[in-house]
């Protein structure tokens, strides 16, 4: 099966196709890589990865996965209303005054900090009835999370935490892509430390990187982000993921250039040679970033094509070679097999994770797979 949204293929200068089988089978392959006890809640924060957190959530549940993590109440009410029966974490937890519209939709915040705690704690007293949420406490991170002297505070005075169902005790590891890394040793033993004194409690440590870590490194729930979007989480070693997104561009203009022709904005390309240049419809305001000018790659067929020139808001310029049979309308693939969101980054200068999170509203999406 494949669905269509967003603006129609004909219309649309780029097309990203995004492969929800791809995405179920990588959630699978993480569950079994962890072993029956440990489970994997998704993570579609920043709209799935930019990837479409709807149609990506949908699909997981129909594959099994009950249990779903996102940064901001709004992401986490988005969501509610595409999965209604589905657990979903709120990472960044309540604001003041939003704590309420939390428990109106079932949302589960992620307690940060003595104050969050106390905010759900009252409002649970309000409405006299116990109120689900998580316990995030900060092993290393020094992002959000309770210090570990404050949930020590917690665990000591069962007051602190009336009305509050703690359903997780959950903390974030740092240097999980460098498996060597000091860090990672230490965050598990402050996070068994922490787990000491909620004993019972389910808890969960790992994201994508921290799942092939080890055993030590699973508790009994992983929440892998990039990983199910087919970014490499073992970034020392050949992805083990599948892929899953592939954007191609459309061909507006064909040019040939003479040698000495400078190309786009500031001239920061001068062609050798004469050559032809495919001019085609994505740039800058589609999340190719402008970092990438003189440096990024696209493929032509299975031809690869270099990158010349600035990338521009709306248009990028490959060199498709002389004897191109390159035409207006036919697509060059600005990510796919031999040119992923990894590469692309490197090329760049940042990592996966922004590239895909920075892909623009104007494509043309795609859906392959998932549940009809
Ligand atoms: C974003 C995030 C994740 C997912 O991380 P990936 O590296 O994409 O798997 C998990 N937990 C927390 C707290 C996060 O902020």
């Amino acid at each position: 099966m494949s669905v269509s949204v967003s603006s129609p293929p004909a219309q649309a200068g780029a097309v990203l196709s995004i492969d929800l089988d791809a995405i179920v089978a990588n959630w699978r392959s993480l569950e079994a890589r962890q072993g029956p006890a440990c489970r994997a809640a998704a993570v579609v924060k920043a709209d799935a990865y930019g990837l479409g957190a709807r149609p990506v959530a949908a699909a997981l549940a129909a594959a099994g996965c009950r249990r779903f993590v996102v940064a901001t109440l709004d992401e986490g009410l988005t969501l509610r209303a595409v999965l209604p029966g589905a657990e979903i974490l709120v990472l960044s937890g309540p604001l003041p005054g939003t704590a309420a519209a939390f428990a109106e939709a079932a949302l589960w915040p992620v307690l940060n900090s003595p104050e969050q705690v106390a905010d759900w704690r009252a409002l649970a007293a309000r409405r006299d009835r116990a109120l689900a949420a998580a316990l995030h406490v900060d092993t290393g991170m020094s992002r959000l999370g309770l210090s570990a002297a404050e949930l020590a505070a917690l665990a000591a005075d069962p007051a602190l935490l009336a009305g509050i169902d703690i359903r997780l005790l959950m903390s974030h590891l740092a240097c999980a892509d460098e498996p060597a890394h000091p860090l990672n040793e230490r965050q598990c033993r402050r996070f068994a430390a922490a787990r000491a004194l909620f004993p019972g409690l389910p808890a969960s440590l790992a994201a994508s990187s921290g799942i092939f870590l080890g055993p030590a490194w699973h508790a009994d729930w992983t929440r892998p982000g990039a990983a199910l979007y087919g970014l490499n989480p073992t970034p020392e070693a050949a992805n083990p993921m599948r892929p899953v997104a592939q954007l191609s561009a459309r061909i507006l203009q064909v040019r040939d250039v003479d040698a000495g022709d400078s190309v786009g904005y500031g001239a920061s390309y001068r062609c050798a040679a004469p050559t032809r240049l495919a001019i085609v419809a994505a740039g800058y305001a589609d999340g190719l970033f402008r970092a990438l000018s003189n440096r990024g790659c696209g493929h032509f067929g299975e031809q690869p094509v270099p990158l010349v020139g600035r990338v521009s808001m709306d248009l990028t310029i490959f060199d498709v070679g002389a004897a191109s049979p390159a035409r207006p309308g036919e697509t060059i693939t600005l990510m796919g097999p031999g040119n992923d969101a990894d590469a692309i980054a490197r090329a760049a200068g940042t990592i996966g994770y922004e590239i895909l999170t920075a892909l623009g509203a104007r494509y043309h999406r795609h859906y392959l797979g998932g549940a009809a």
